[in-house]
């Protein structure tokens, strides 16, 4: 026999903990430096552009009102092109602490499941840093930090079965706020419980 504590190997929690922590600590390093590395090029190639727009204005080859009216069109435009579907963009709701919030609507939502079926549960939306630090309600890997969602395009926590919420006590801040009642995508007519097409 000896006196030395038992080898509970990687499979107990604490060992387990630990080699999740050193992976995760090896990601994030290692997108750190990628992001660094992104910022060094992008430093060195907005360098060499502007080096060029007073090049051409210095030589009389550019106007420079003229340049700035373009470029702030085509801000605008590539602005309006990163929020078309395909583009990834990383978005969190603000809300600092959802379990503050005050004056939620008062939707009587189990009576009218059989309505609705929770098509609520189907609309995309950002979780805040406190769902992502809670750990609890998942987010999409494709588009950070959206709620993840399933191939039928309802939210993962959304059970298949009875449509109820599988994460209630920590659902996110847009599910504590968001209203149907006046959603053309949910309701046809609220108080006269009639759902919207293709609520079937
Ligand atoms: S669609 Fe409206 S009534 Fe139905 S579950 Fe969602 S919030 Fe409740
Ligand atoms: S977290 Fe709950 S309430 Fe929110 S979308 Fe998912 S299933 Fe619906």
């Amino acid at each position: 026999m000896t006196d030395e504590p038992a080898d509970h190997g990687p499979s107990s929690p604490g060992a387990a903990e630990r080699v999740a922590r050193d992976e995760l600590e090896r990601a994030l390093r290692f997108v750190h430096v990628l992001g660094m590395q992104s910022k060094l090029d992008l430093v060195g190639m907005s360098a060499r552009v502007l080096a060029l727009i007073e090049e051409l204005v210095a030589s009389g080859t550019l106007d420079l009102r003229a340049f700035e009216d373009r470029r702030q069109r085509v801000a605008e435009r590539e602005a309006a092109r990163m929020t078309e579907e395909g583009h990834v963009r990383v978005l969190a709701d603000p809300t600092e602490d959802k379990y503050a919030l005050v004056d939620l609507p008062q939707i009587d939502c189990e009576a009218r499941l059989p309505l609705c079926k929770a098509r609520c549960c189907t609309l995309g939306f950002a979780l805040s840093f406190q769902d992502l630090d809670e750990g609890v309600v998942k987010w999409s890997y494709g588009a950070p930090y959206h709620i993840r969602q399933r191939e039928d395009g309802y939210c993962v926590h959304c059970d298949p079965a009875t449509r109820a919420c599988g994460v209630y006590e920590k659902r996110p801040a847009v599910c504590r706020t968001y209203d149907c009642r006046k959603d053309a995508r949910i309701w046809k007519d609220f108080e006269q419980r009639i759902p919207a097409d293709g609520t079937d």
